[in-house]
């Protein structure tokens, strides 16, 4: 083994992924990973409900790209990789679920289709948008705002706002085009018409998803599994894993960095040749202040949403026939509690078999700007998120065990200019030999694009050493 050590600093998904793509060369370096809570995972995290495994945090993983699958199968739980049942969710709009139309990220392909959620007005505004002038786009935009001008506001506080609200939790109204849906983005620069371009973006997944390949995948037992067995693969790597380490500060020094660890009236500190930082943006900010102000200055000014999920346990006997495919969603000026529900026996046949005769169903609540949501207690929560379903499904029955798992700082917000942010970000960071950042602040939340940003930053890193090492022989 090589004699370099690098520190990555974060145990959530992007962590390690770092650390494990560290290892995986020839010739890996030492590592240590540190990681501030007493438990790996960050923003992945499972626990038992009513005897069903349940998670808590992210539930799927993106299998269009190849980065979280693969990692997945690389620490052995490849058998274990599913596919949901169902995916058709449906849109709590008025009265009842209705049909999500086509869209691409709540943008709509076909203004007919948007009838029974907009209404008849509203939908013949979206048809009209093809006579707008073209759209030409030379520079970011935040999304909502930007179709609310072409399409109406209808389109944004219906479609956009709950579609983009299931990944970020944000406001459509603050969200980059360009860091959200950048394929329509491009599109835009050129496209006579936002209709057109979501036609062609429309054709483009249609194309893909004949190929019959699934678009998500999951774990049997939940994705938060993929924690633990990456534990284990470190572990059996020679990864030295210290929990409860919060790193406060990185400095340089001649050989390498010092991080400074610890309480502050007794600071502990570990050496490294390269530092790979996995946090969310304000500790990383944090951390960097006087080795990268420009990036902790950037990384400061990333908001982030805080939510909840509230897991409920249900008899299979009492669900609803209302309640078909895998869920809805919520946009927000319809004035609920719940922004999604996922039935989580439907969509995961595992979920299913688990729960014998319970449904396992989980509820989000709470988005960015509406914290005073999260100060309400568990059971007040539990309780807003069973009124809902009654309304939206008639879920009248008991529920017979429920779970709160509050998720303060969970979503990054991608504001407009995001990108040339992180751009920003990244050069300031380049400077310094061995150095790199990674996480969901960057360029892309999902755990997919976590697992890619970590292995991105682990090869910086590993460049950094092979230099070092060749300038040693
Ligand atoms: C409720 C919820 C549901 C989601 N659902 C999905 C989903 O279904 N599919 C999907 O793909 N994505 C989903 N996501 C998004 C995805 O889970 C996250 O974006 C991703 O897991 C973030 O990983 P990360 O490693 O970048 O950050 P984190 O998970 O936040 O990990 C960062 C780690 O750094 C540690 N840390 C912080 N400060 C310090 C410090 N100073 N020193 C040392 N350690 C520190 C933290 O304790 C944490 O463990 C969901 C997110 C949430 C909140």
């Amino acid at each position: 083994m090589d004699a370099r050590t690098v520190v990555v600093v974060g145990g959530g998904i992007s962590g390690l992924a770092a650390a494990h793509a560290l290892v995986s060369g020839v010739n890996p370096p030492r590592v240590v990973l540190l990681e501030s809570s007493p438990r790996l995972g960050g923003k992945l995290a499972g626990d038992v409900l009513e005897g069903v495994p349940v998670d808590l945090g992210a539930e799927s993983v993106l299998a269009r790209r190849p980065e979280g699958v693969e990692l997945i199968r690389a620490v052995g739980l490849g058998d274990d990789l599913v596919h949901p049942a169902t995916t058709s969710a449906g849109l709590w709009v008025g009265d009842r679920i209705r049909a999500i139309p086509p869209t691409v990220m709540g943008v709509p392909v076909d203004p007919a289709a948007t009838v029974d959620v907009l209404g008849e007005e509203a939908a013949a505004r979206v048809a009209e948008e093809k006579t707008l002038p073209e759209p030409a786009l030379t520079e970011d935009v935040a999304i909502g705002r930007y179709v609310a001008e072409r399409m109406g506001p209808a389109v944004t506080n219906k479609l956009i706002d709950p579609l983009l609200g299931g990944v970020y939790a944000g406001r459509a109204d603050e969200i980059s085009l360009a860091a959200a849906v950048p394929e329509l983005y491009a599109k835009l620069k050129t496209a006579p018409s936002l209709l057109a371009a979501t036609a062609e973006l429309r054709v483009t997944s249609q194309r893909r998803a004949s190929d019959g390949k699934p678009v998500f995948a999951g774990i049997r037992g939940g994705v938060n599994r993929l924690i633990q067995a990456l534990e284990t693969d470190l572990s059996s790597r020679g990864v030295e894993i210290r929990r409860s380490t919060t790193v406060r500060k990185i400095s340089r020094t001649p050989a390498g960095y010092f991080l400074e660890t610890g309480p502050v009236p007794a600071p502990d500190t570990v050496f490294a040749d390269a530092v790979v930082v996995a946090t969310p943006a304000s500790p990383a900010a944090r951390m960097l202040a006087g080795l990268v102000p420009t990036a902790s200055t950037e990384l400061g000014a990333i908001d982030y949403a805080s939510m909840a999920i509230v897991t409920l346990a249900v008899r299979k006997s009492d669900w609803p026939e209302a309640a078909a495919g895998s869920g809805f969603l919520v946009p927000s000026d319809e004035g609920r509690t719940i922004k999604a529900a996922t039935y989580s026996h439907a969509k995961w046949e595992w979920s299913s078999e688990a729960g014998g005769e319970l449904a396992v169903l989980r509820c989000s609540v709470g988005r960015l700007g509406e914290e005073y949501v999260l100060q309400r207690s568990d059971e007040d929560l539990a309780a807003l998120a069973t009124a809902d379903l009654r309304k939206a499904v008639g879920l009248d029955a008991p529920v017979v065990g429920s779970l709160v798992t509050r998720w303060g700082g969970g979503l990054p917000q991608y504001a407009v200019g995001h990108l040339d942010r992180v751009d920003r970000v990244e050069k300031a960071v380049a400077e310094h030999d061995g150095l790199a950042v990674c996480g969901a602040a960057y360029r892309g939340v999902g755990i997919a694009a976590c697992v890619a940003s970590g292995s991105r930053a682990a090869t910086r890193v590993r460049a950094h050493l092979d230099a070092l090492a060749t300038m040693g022989s």
